[in-house]
């Protein structure tokens, strides 16, 4: 298991960034996409941007986006959910894939 799955098991949602490059490594690696080096691990910064959403048998399902360039899906917590809207992460996991849940900020 990777460190980010783990860390989404804990309830964190953690991203690698390569201090060398100053980048953002995203699919999260533990190497750098650009120098191959080792990649360090922070949380993300919230809130997101809710990009899209749609709803089925009274679910809601989003992607959102953080940072302004890692997108994500999962479900949404909301009555009145509309696209541009703020939104946290409420919770995390990981079970094959990542889960999220999202709320209104
Ligand atoms: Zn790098």
């Amino acid at each position: 298991m990777s460190v980010f799955e783990a860390e989404l098991k804990n309830g964190r949602f953690v991203i690698s960034e390569c201090p060398r490059c100053q980048k953002t490594i995203w699919p999260p690696s533990e190497f750098c996409t650009h120098c191959f080096g080792n990649t360090v691990w922070r949380t993300i910064s919230e809130p997101g941007t809710l990009v899209e959403y749609s709803s089925k048998d009274g679910k809601t399902f989003c992607i959102a986006e953080f940072e302004d360039s890692i997108r994500v899906m999962g479900s949404l917590d909301a009555k009145t959910p509309s696209v541009g809207q703020k939104v946290k992460i409420s919770s995390c996991g990981f079970d094959k894939s990542p889960q999220f849940t999202f709320r209104p900020e």
